[in-house]
């Protein structure tokens, strides 16, 4: 399974580039990289001449900068500490690698951020502006190619889609909205496999007894399925980083597995979440906590509240 849910790293915004306290933001610059209008225009009237200063001495050295490429330069007077300028390829009908050539803007991007450990970006619609590159396409090639990298590069943590337009900003966040249930509908296919596998989901090992006269202690070995599904819920993101603070915040830890489930009747996305998490975690100092919480029909709760909502 390669399934990662790096759509919990990627951000939809309505608003002004400008105006982000990202590491980095992205221009959607020219191969001259040269002042402009749309994005461009805005970038270099907010962060000053510094900007422009530091283009003209990447220029000056590479002549131009191809599309699909992508340089650095500080941020000047922006929030930003960085901005990263990248050419978008000018709509020509789709027969000239259009598609190809925004991958490349947002690949190399993130490389480049990646490789002077930025951890957020923040990205304009790039070429759907003066460049005319149909906004539905340019939305998909940008949000896939955006998600396929955060696998690459683990280390940026956020990816904002500045969206200036509510066309734009709409057809982000359908393309959001569809990748989360994917990856729902992944947990969901499990539904089956919790309510037919009665008790079966873990079997401890005899305890033995070592040549040194130790009993040593039995371990539990867990049923494919158990496994698969904690692989699935660990792969595609669902859980949240902090489970102490699941712990604090919802109040779960002094609850019996029934009362657990009376709480995820009534749960929201977010709290299932923190459910999921403190289960799955756990485990590492309770052995076997896995097989219980399956037996005691957890999971599935989970997973029929999931459904639901
Ligand atoms: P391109 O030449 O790559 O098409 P444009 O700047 O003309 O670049 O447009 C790219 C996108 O940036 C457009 O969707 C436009 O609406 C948007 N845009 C313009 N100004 C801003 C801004 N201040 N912040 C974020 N996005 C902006």
């Amino acid at each position: 399974m390669s399934i990662k849910y790096s759509n919990d790293k990627i951000v939809i915004v309505k608003g002004d580039i400008t105006k982000e306290n990202t590491n980095a933001i992205v221009n959607a610059a020219n191969s001259s990289l040269m002042g402009g209008s749309g994005v461009n225009g805005a970038i270099r009237s907010a962060g000053g001449s510094r900007i422009s200063d530091e283009c003209r001495a990447i220029i000056s050295r590479i002549g131009k900068l191809e599309t699909g490429e992508a340089v650095m330069t500080s941020g000047g007077k922006l929030e930003a500490k960085y901005v990263i300028h990248t050419v978008g390829p000018v709509w020509k009908g789709g027969d000239e690698s259009e598609e190809a050539q925004l991958s490349n803007c947002y690949i190399n991007s993130l490389k480049l951020a990646a490789e002077n450990g930025i951890e957020t970006i923040a990205f304009p619609n790039i070429s759907t502006g003066v460049y005319r590159f149909p906004k539905d396409l340019a939305a998909k090639t940008a949000y896939f190619t955006v998600k396929a990298s955060l696998e690459k590069y683990q280390n940026i943590n956020q990816v904002r889609f500045v969206c200036f337009d509510e066309y734009n900003y709409q057809l982000y966040l359908k393309l959001l909205s569809s990748d989360k249930k994917d990856n729902i509908n992944l947990l969901l296919d499990f539904i089956p496999y919790f309510e037919s596998n009665k008790n079966k989901f873990c079997t401890f090992t005899q305890p033995e007894k070592g040549e040194d006269e130790n009993i040593y202690t039995s371990y539990p070995s867990y049923d494919k399925g158990l496994t698969d599904f904690i692989d699935i819920v660990y792969e595609t993101g669902f859980l949240k980083e902090n489970y102490l603070e699941c712990l604090k915040e919802e109040k779960i830890e002094n609850a019996d597995n029934s009362e657990i489930i009376e709480i995820i009747r009534e749960s929201d996305l977010l709290l299932l979440r923190s459910i999921l998490t403190y289960f799955v975690r756990q485990e590492r100092f309770c052995d076997g906590l896995w097989g219980e919480a399956a037996k005691d029909k957890i999971f599935l709760n989970i997973l029929y509240r999931l459904r639901e909502l």
